[in-house]
């Protein structure tokens, strides 16, 4: 069987990601999303295990002292961090997995793992992105003018990363990312194994 692919998801907040996500995963129900842990209370709507592992301060310390997350970063005053067991195991067992994470954590899994593959999602521009976070009504205008300066900051670490997908209608990007899934599954350097085989089986 062959190893699934990691695909690091980043992007400003309010961009969509999960948005995207969730429309790739419909079409797409073998894909497995990793589920962070934050230290972030919840949204309305938000379920524990679904979204996030909403955890305490103290709680997510320890995970990170014992070695239980791939990578960790600190935004906007919150924890976030990917658990490392769930992503391990996908992998081997051959499925793609997708992590929603920040600039930070994305620099450090490409460190760690540089066969994974770096989408970045844009908004179609920073007033849109602005527009698209007032619209949640879950946020107070402090944190979206704090979301909109990290996004300025996010923004030019998209260099950084493989691909940049524009969320300008959500099932566009969702298929331009399936699009990018394929293509690198057909790489060369993912590909050895089949190429001997087809050169010694005649
Ligand atoms: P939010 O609070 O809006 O759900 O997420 C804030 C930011 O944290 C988003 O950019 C999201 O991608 C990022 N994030 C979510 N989970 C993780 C994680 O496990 N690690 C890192 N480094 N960032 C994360």
């Amino acid at each position: 069987m062959s190893k699934g692919l990691l695909i690091v998801f980043s992007g400003p907040s309010g961009t969509g990601k999960g948005t995207v996500l969730s429309a790739y995963f419909a079409k797409h129900p073998e894909a497995q999303f990793s589920v962070s842990a934050t230290t972030r209370k919840p949204r309305p709507g938000e379920q524990d295990g679904r979204e996030y592992y909403f955890v305490s301060r103290e709680k997510f310390m320890q995970m990170k002292q014992n070695n239980e997350l791939l990578e960790s970063a600190e935004y906007c005053g919150n924890c976030y961090g990917t658990p490392r067991a769930p992503i391990e195991k996908a992998l081997k067992d051959g499925k793609d997995v997708f992590l929603d994470i920040e600039v930070q954590g994305g620099a450090q899994i490409r460190r760690l793992l540089p066969e994974s593959v770096g989408v970045f999602i844009l908004p179609p521009s920073i007033q849109v992105l602005g527009e698209r976070l007032r619209g949640r009504e879950t946020e107070a205008e402090e944190v979206v003018e704090n979301r909109l300066t990290a996004a300025r900051r996010e923004i030019p670490k998209a260099a950084e990363y493989d691909y940049a997908v524009v969320n300008d209608t959500v099932e566009k990007a969702a298929e331009n990312l399936a699009a990018i899934v394929t293509a690198e599954k057909h790489k060369t350097s993912r590909n050895q194994a089949l190429i001997e085989r087809v050169l010694n089986h005649d």
